[in-house]
């Protein structure tokens, strides 16, 4: 397939306001053009100086050649900002569309995946590329055309007045292009490349430790934490050396090239003037060194071009790993789920293709029971509890809801069936209310405090003066681990769905916040099919059944009483508990 270029490929954002680009367009070159009708003036001037000097009195035309001059570049100026204001409607458009494009994307994403790209550099990736797609849009391209004309206008008038004094102000025009080719090459892209990489890599990483500091000052790892950060730095100053260090010679040549135009101009004025100096010669001369500076300055400006069209490919490409990112299948026969119960069918997983998370795994847990997971770190207990809410689907197998596979629920009803507390209970910055109604939209206040009471929350509302309007996340609130855990529960209470994931936290402050979580959690498990990811095994006593998983396998399954005597991991597992408990006794006494 051939390679579309940036343009057609933004272009085809710009709907109805394709023409308004092109506009632009012709609107910069026009400007272009006509400002360099002043420069016409100023040679009539000058042809008028030369003409009566000394007598300089009878000069009558210069007042009348200087205000033309004004008003054309005055003219020119209003035609300029009529093609900007064309490019930046169609460049706001664009962008706009870019950023539709991508977050109607985003949303046909399965969570994991948007959850292991990276929120924030999903954000970036919306803001910043539409954003330099849009500069070069809306600023970019008018001004590459206006460069063009104005280089197309030079060369006639340069070539007009005097081809001797045109063709020589060329020779240093050439040589610029020619080692500007040079600098842009393809070898000099990569150097580009491999800068903007190191570039993002140092940025990242200074986020990283801006982000880490909590931990480097809890845990002292100063030297260690600031070895990443530092290798970035140092990887960021070979390329930034090496970059300045090949554009060094071909630059300073450059530089040269385009302002030794008066060289060749007052070599060439030596000359021509060896036999007497001709008024006709001596005007266009002067004329020369005026406009060619013109020149230089459009150079310039065309060699910047290319290290725009190079920043928009990037963003282009950035923003196609996200559209390239494969959607959540969805499958046009909807159907309903019949009860609450959950079933894994032959389920396997793999985050990557490296190892599988799950591999394998069938089992069936029916309507109204509790069932508990448990197991070593690291075996796919949590990846387990996502593919039921289809933050990722199984690349083997199916999950079902309600004897109907998850591929056939539409989103909101699997949402309406299942309710999921994480570890991290992921409370947004709204008040306490609003954050429990997020689980029911529509509901009363006075539903979202009767939640909140079955939910053990009462002591958190007293806390705060502004009650269940409490903003969290603002100056002053604070709410712990447990805190904030029963208020995802209250939130999960009021959704009221039959199936119950929950992912318990691991650690509690103290011991008053997890028997307050506790008692919030029986509330909550009352009549629904509970899917329990314990981490204490005081929790998993009372369960229907459960399950042990390692290395994604499921080892064992039973009762708690059947898997204590069954004489395996489990078996271990609970002795380490019970030691534990014993300890804390004897720390207690
Ligand atoms: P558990 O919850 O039992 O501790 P997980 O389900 O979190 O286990 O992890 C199971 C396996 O999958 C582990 O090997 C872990 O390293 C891997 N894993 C978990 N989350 C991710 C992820 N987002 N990307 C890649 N690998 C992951
Ligand atoms: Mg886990």
């Amino acid at each position: 397939m051939e390679k579309q270029s940036n343009l057609s490929r933004l272009l085809a954002y710009a709907g109805k306001h394709k023409i308004l680009t092109y506009l632009s367009w012709v609107l910069s070159a026009g400007s272009a053009l006509i400002a360099l009708v002043p420069f016409w003036y100023i040679w009539r001037i000058l042809e008028e100086v030369l003409e009566v000097a000394p007598d300089f009195g009878q000069a009558e035309q210069i007042t009348y050649y200087g205000w033309m001059a004004v008003l054309f570049a005055v003219l020119s100026m209003l035609i300029y900002i009529g093609g900007l204001m064309c490019s930046h409607l169609a460049a706001f458009r664009i962008a706009t569309n870019i950023r539709i494009r991508l977050i109607h994307h985003i949303a046909t994403l399965p969570l994991g995946s948007i959850e292991q790209f990276g929120s924030g550099k999903l954000r970036r990736i919306i803001a910043e590329t539409s954003g330099s797609a849009e500069t070069y849009l809306a600023h970019q391209l008018p001004d590459k055309a206006k460069a063009f004309a104005t280089t197309a206008g030079l060369l006639i008038l340069l070539l007009v007045f005097d081809w001797r004094l045109g063709m020589l102000s060329l020779v240093p025009v050439i040589l610029g292009f020619v080692i500007m080719s040079k600098m842009t090459g393809e070898s000099m892209q990569q150097k580009i490349t491999e800068y903007q990489n190191a570039l993002a890599d140092m940025a990242g990483e200074a986020v990283e430790y801006v982000r880490g500091i909590p931990v480097v000052k809890t845990f002292g790892q100063t030297v260690f934490s600031f070895k990443r950060f530092k290798k970035t730095i140092e990887a960021y100053e070979k390329w930034a050396i090496a970059y300045t260090k090949e554009l060094r010679t071909p630059m300073m040549f450059y530089t040269l090239a385009i302002n030794s135009v008066f060289v060749f101009l007052i070599i060439a004025g030596l000359l021509f003037t060896r036999n007497g100096v001709e008024n006709e010669f001596l005007l266009n001369l002067i004329f020369y060194i005026i406009i060619t500076p013109v020149i230089s300055l459009t150079l310039s400006k065309i060699m910047r071009q290319s290290e725009n069209e190079m920043i928009v490919t990037d963003a282009l490409q950035r923003i196609d790993v996200v559209l390239d990112m494969p959607p959540l299948a969805s499958d046009a026969h909807l159907k309903h789920p019949k009860d609450a119960s959950v079933e894994l069918e032959n389920v396997t997983f793999g985050y990557d293709d490296s190892k599988n998370a799950l591999e394998n795994l069938s089992l069936k847990i029916k309507t109204g029971e509790t069932v508990a997971f448990v197991g070593p770190s690291g075996g796919g207990k949590t990846t387990l509890a996502s593919l039921i809410v289809r933050f990722f689907d199984p690349q083997e197998g199916k999950v079902l809801v309600g004897g109907v596979d998850v591929r056939n629920l539409s989103k909101e009803e699997l949402m309406d069936h299942v309710s999921f507390v994480f570890q991290n209970s992921q409370l947004i910055k709204a008040s306490i209310l609003d954050n429990v109604r997020l689980g029911k939209p529509n509901a009363t206040e006075a539903e979202v405090m009767q939640a909140l009471s079955a939910a053990q929350c009462m002591d958190i509302i007293e806390k705060f003066p502004a009650g269940i309007h409490t903003v969290i996340g603002t100056k002053g609130v604070y709410l712990s681990g447990g805190e904030q855990q029963r208020i995802a529960i209250a939130r999960a209470i009021l959704k009221n769905a039959p199936i119950i994931i929950l992912d318990e936290a691991t650690a509690f402050a103290d011991p008053d916040n997890e028997s307050r979580v506790q008692a919030a959690f029986t509330e909550l498990a009352k009549g629904r099919t509970v899917i329990m990811i314990a981490h204490r095994l005081s929790t998993v006593i009372n369960a229907d059944r459960i399950y042990v998983l390692k290395e994604g396998h499921l080892v064992e399954q039973g009762t708690c009483r059947e898997l204590i005597q069954a004489e395996g991991l489990f078996t271990n597992m609970w002795k380490d508990y019970q030691r534990s408990t014993q300890w804390k006794v004897a720390k207690e006494v």
